[in-house]
């Protein structure tokens, strides 16, 4: 299988393109999904506090054997820990958790933009980073007001913004913002989190029968030729297999732009919270 590429920041960083999500893994479950999905090959882990399994990812990272500089893991600050010094009693938590002194990315994971704490999440996130206890530092869920915001009243310009995109659900207007900005764009729910019928509309079924594909690997595929990071999440063996097999063929312009008109304007393709409300 071909090597999976590395996408440069602008901190000077890079991450690996495609990882492994653990969004909704059980905690009991997660050390062997982790296990195998380390056994199969992924190197990039991305989980949260929130999820409930950060010791999980970390007991399966300490059995794996591997160098830590072959591994790229990404958690995130849940969004009642913004204010005062909670930022950095939580990368503690979740450091501990994992079984690591320091995480490669580390994002604010909602804008939460009622509490109006997220500068200053950021300014802490930034001081976590200045301390070496995360690599790159980033956010999720953030649309360009938010993003400007940070922009505007701090030094540091996010590695990336983790957000729902998936072909009914394209954002472009936060894309636009990030490719101005080099803010990289991370694609949370690239399935659709098999929420509508997009593994069965023509326009991706059409090119897995001619590429000799599966539906899935034609969406993943849509995500790395406009160049998103991926971590789809499956525990199913063939599933992981499957949607890490996606280097040896490539989508021609045509079944890209076919791909790209599925977009549903005005948030109407969105399966996940609203970042406008959600607290
Ligand atoms: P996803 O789009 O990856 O969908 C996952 C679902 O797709 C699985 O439950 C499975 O049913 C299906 N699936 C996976 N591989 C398949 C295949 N090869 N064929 C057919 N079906 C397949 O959704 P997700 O898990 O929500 O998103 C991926 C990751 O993004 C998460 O695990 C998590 O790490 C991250 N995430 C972040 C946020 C955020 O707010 N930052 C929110 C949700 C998810």
């Amino acid at each position: 299988m071909s090597p999976i590429p590395q996408i440069a920041l602008t901190d000077g960083h890079r991450i690996p393109q495609l990882g492994y999500g653990v969004f909704k893994i059980p905690p009991e479950q997660t050390e062997r999904a982790v296990t195998q999905a380390l056994e199969l090959g992924y190197r990039h882990i991305d989980t949260a506090a929130v999820y409930g399994n950060e010791a999980g990812v970390g007991r399966a990272i300490a059995a794996s054997g591997l160098a830590r500089e072959e591994l790229f893991v990404t958690t995130k600050l849940w969004n009642d820990r913004h204010d005062g010094d909670d930022p950095d009693t939580a990368v503690a938590q979740s450091l501990e958790r994992l079984g690591l002194d320091r995480v490669d990315l580390y994002l604010v994971h909602w804008p939460t933009p009622a509490a109006d704490n997220y500068v200053h999440a950021w300014e802490k996130l930034i001081g976590i980073r200045d301390r070496g206890l995360a690599t790159s530092i980033g956010v999720s869920n953030f649309l360009p007001g938010h993003l400007q915001r940070l922009l505007d009243e701090t030094a540091v310009v996010p590695a990336v913004d983790q957000i729902e995109l998936h072909p009914a659900h394209q954002q472009p207007e936060v894309t636009a913002f990030c490719a101005a900005h080099g803010i990289r764009i991370e694609a949370w729910g690239p399935l659709g989190q098999g929420k509508y019928d997009l593994l069965e509309l023509p326009e991706v079924t059409g090119p897995a029968a001619e590429l000799g594909r599966t539906p899935a690997q034609v969406v993943l595929r849509w995500h790395l030729q406009h160049g998103h990071i991926v971590f789809p999440k499956s525990v199913h063996p063939e599933r992981l297999r499957e949607n890490l097999d996606l280097f040896g063929f490539e989508l021609s312009d045509a079944q890209v732009a076919a791909i790209d008109v599925l977009d549903r304007p005005g948030g109407a393709g969105r399966v996940g919270p609203d970042p406008t409300v959600f607290a």
